[in-house]
């Protein structure tokens, strides 16, 4: 795990949230992104979350997002 930098998979899911909203410092931003290059699950989840947050922001409303559409999105990742 110390191989991915300085955060490990459990740590990266933890800011991941902030991450997608860019809400951490710079080194934060770094250290996150660099576990996630070296990463290919988190590196899904961050891509997963992203395409989330798209959604809402299209939709304007999270619990108006239609479940339909998220699954449609989470179907495409076990596809991948
Ligand atoms: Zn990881």
């Amino acid at each position: 795990m110390s191989d991915k930098g300085c955060y490990s998979c459990d740590q990266t899911m933890e800011q991941l949230h902030s991450y997608v909203d860019r809400e951490l410092n710079d080194f934060e931003m770094a250290d996150v992104k660099k576990h996630l290059d070296d990463c290919p699950p988190c590196e899904q989840h961050f891509e997963f979350n992203l395409q989330v947050k798209r959604l809402v922001h299209t939709k304007g409303c999270p619990e108006k997002a239609p479940r339909a559409l998220i699954e449609k999105i989470l179907s495409n990742f076990k596809q991948a």
